[in-house]
């Protein structure tokens, strides 16, 4: 659904003229889209100052709700990005200790590397996954 679309029906969401198995699509696309919550905001404001009370409002919690969850998102990456830097920094510190001292044997040393460079691989695919999933996301730039 694109906007225009969108718009157009978000109106006859407030004038009660949309089928109701239409809804569920105008809000989802609302809820990817800031511009469009942002009209839909207005059409309801408008309509309230003309009719008093607007029955198809939604709930003051669903626009919170979208907010928390912009949070969440925020901060979960901001997790994951701490936690995967400080375990990269302290494996790089390990790392060094490990293979500078010269007090393991060289086949110990070389089957630590072998599972560190393993550990590494996996640590490189999860966050390019992350990554894609954060290009793909489609709350991306509401915030403009
Ligand atoms: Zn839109």
């Amino acid at each position: 659904m694109d906007c225009m679309e969108a718009q157009l029906k978000m109106q006859a969401v407030l004038d009660n003229e949309l089928d109701e198995k239409e809804i569920p699509a105008v809000m989802t696309h609302m809820e990817g889209c800031y511009p469009c919550r942002q009209e839909y905001i207005e059409f309801l404001r408008l309509q309230r100052r003309l009719s008093g009370a607007s029955p198809k409002e939604p709930p003051k919690e669903w626009f919170e709700q979208l907010e928390k969850q912009k949070f969440r998102k925020g901060f979960r990456r901001l997790g994951f990005f701490f936690f995967i830097g400080s375990y990269l920094l302290l494996l790089g510190y390990f790392l060094f200790q490990f293979f500078t001292d010269g007090t393991e044997a060289l086949a110990v040393r070389i089957l630590s590397g072998g599972i560190l460079a393993g550990a590494a691989i996996l640590i490189i695919i999860t966050l390019s996954d992350r990554l894609k999933e954060s290009r793909d996301d489609k709350y991306k730039g509401v915030m403009k």
